[in-house]
């Protein structure tokens, strides 16, 4: 039985949420295809190396959503995919599998790989506070049967030609084709719908050519294992064999798991031009009804001018964050200070602020936790709260309003603790359990030597290597300083 996430959320009845839906490009109030549950599919990472902070960003984004929707009444139901086959590295038809350049690259099997990768980004992700327990985490290569069973689908309605490298979905013949917009990104991001007719030709010109397809949008279902080469990974189907391409994991396992027609999708926006689209192509084709009713998107998470992405070599990852010795919430705490349709610029500068900000936030929520009692009452700011989160996620909103409260005078305890509690409830930042930092020291109070000392101890933490973790503790400790895990990460202190 699929394990719907909250029992409590059964007793309350759902209120509204509004969302912007990038097939609109408009702000829509949320109507479920069933009353009070919510279905979701994120795509996930492609697990070759490790994740990034920009693809947690769009992962974070994801996690807010099904927060604000369980704060609002509705059962959620999540899948985030793992892709561990079939996508190459232009994003297109041609090139080689990432999973095969991962593999040789630490020369360990491809599947070996998937498992090391997946296993790190679902750590990272709850250590970024998501909510993780209730969701499932498919991985392409368990679903290859269901994935033949779509292309057959598909052939049988005539979407499909076969060229002599792979069985290809044939775009001029589904009406609509591209209506998640082509190059929308640039839209979201420059607010400019010129420069969105500027961009068409750059979505595709990242898709090396093929002379044998139809036409250039057209993409790949099924891909054979090149003549005289066994590759890694390569199954039986009936037209060869070979490989899933990219897109069909995506339709394949979110109707084996989700249904035909799905609440929300989400992804980062350089999803939409081509994987997006095609899987509309590829799921609409088939069943013939709308497949996806929100469709939403993140902005880029940057580092100057470029996205952060693993093939400009410019990524960030969460473990070097805590190895700076951050907590890894401090990522999440900087993620929520901007809109998720908004790119946002990473720097250590900004790092370290937030890590003094949210700091500072949980000594004065610990302070309201015991100065409340624990009791919340209601108020007109906390309504002013909600009505901020379930208006398309207005984090920004939310925790100014936030910090006015906290700092208010004039309040009382109760009235702070109910919007701390409200607040929580979607930010995942520890607040309503909030680690005690009173006495810790920042990486930068402490001698380099401890320092260094803590950062290799969160490595070791982060890699599950609770024996290293445990040597270095007694190293800290012998050198006077104590040291706390808490839900923040480690804190040190001087104790003598
Ligand atoms: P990948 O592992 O490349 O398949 O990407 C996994 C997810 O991360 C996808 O939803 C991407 O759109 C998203 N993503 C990749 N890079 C970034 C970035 N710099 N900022 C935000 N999201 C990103
Ligand atoms: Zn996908």
């Amino acid at each position: 039985m699929w394990p719907f996430t909250s029992s409590s959320a059964l007793k309350k009845s759902s209120a509204p949420v509004f969302f912007t839906n990038t097939l609109s490009g408009k702000k829509e109030v949320f109507v479920p295809i069933a009353p009070g549950f919510a279905t979701m599919y994120s795509c996930g990472p492609t697990v070759y190396s490790e994740a990034h902070i920009g693809n947690m960003r769009t992962y974070v984004m994801a996690d807010g959503i099904a927060r604000v929707l369980k704060s609002a009444g509705y059962r959620v139901r999540r899948v985030l995919n793992i892709t561990d086959v079939g996508h190459l590295v232009n994003d297109g038809d041609t090139g080689e599998d990432k999973m095969e350049i991962g593999s040789k690259a630490e020369g360990i099997r491809a599947s070996d790989i998937a498992h090391k990768y997946a296993a790190r980004a679902i750590a990272d992700m709850e250590l970024l506070g998501m909510d993780t327990k209730d969701m499932l985490f498919p991985f392409a290569t368990h679903y290859i049967q269901e994935q033949i069973a779509f292309i057959e689908a598909l052939e049988k309605k005539g979407f499909t030609y076969r060229i002599k490298d792979g069985v290809y979905f044939n775009t001029s013949k589904f009406a609509g084709y591209g209506k998640l917009g082509r190059g929308k990104e640039q839209r979201i991001i420059e607010g400019s719908a010129e420069t969105l007719a500027a961009r068409i030709p750059q979505s595709f010109a990242r898709i090396e050519k093929n002379d044998q397809k139809i036409h250039e949008a057209d993409f790949a279902l099924w891909k054979f294992s090149p003549l005289g080469i066994v590759r890694q990974q390569e199954w039986p189907s009936p037209w060869g064999r070979g490989f899933p391409g990219w897109h069909i994991e995506c339709s394949a396992m979110s109707k084996a798991l989700l249904g035909k027609e799905i609440d929300i999708h989400t992804g980062g926006i350089d999803l939409i031009s081509i994987h997006h689209n095609n899987e509309i192509a590829q799921s609409e084709g088939v069943f013939g009804k709308a497949f996806v009713r929100y469709w939403m998107h993140s902005a880029f998470l940057n580092i100057g001018e470029d996205k952060i992405s693993k093939s400009l070599g410019n990524s960030v990852t969460v473990s070097e964050v805590i190895a700076r010795g951050y907590s890894p919430l401090t990522i999440r705490y900087f993620f929520l200070q901007a809109h998720y349709r908004s790119p946002l610029s990473f720097t250590w500068e900004s790092m370290h602020a937030s890590s003094e900000a949210l700091t500072r936030l949980w000594r004065l929520a610990k302070e309201i936790k015991e100065e409340s009692k624990e009791i919340p009452a209601n108020s007109e700011i906390r309504d002013r709260v909600i009505t901020h989160l379930r208006d398309d996620l207005g984090t920004p909103q939310a925790l100014a309003l936030l910090w006015e409260t906290v700092r208010d005078e004039d309040l009382s305890p109760k009235v702070k603790w109910g919007v701390i509690l409200a607040v929580d409830e979607v930010f995942g930042l520890s607040l309503s359990n909030p680690p005690s930092t009173r006495g810790a020291l920042t990486p930068e109070d402490l001698p380099e030597a401890i320092a260094h000392l803590a950062r290799e101890r969160e490595a070791a933490r982060t890699n599950k290597d609770f024996a290293r973790s445990d040597e270095l503790r007694i190293h800290i400790e012998n050198s006077g300083y104590a040291v706390e895990d808490s839900a923040g990460g480690q804190l040190i202190r001087r104790v003598r």
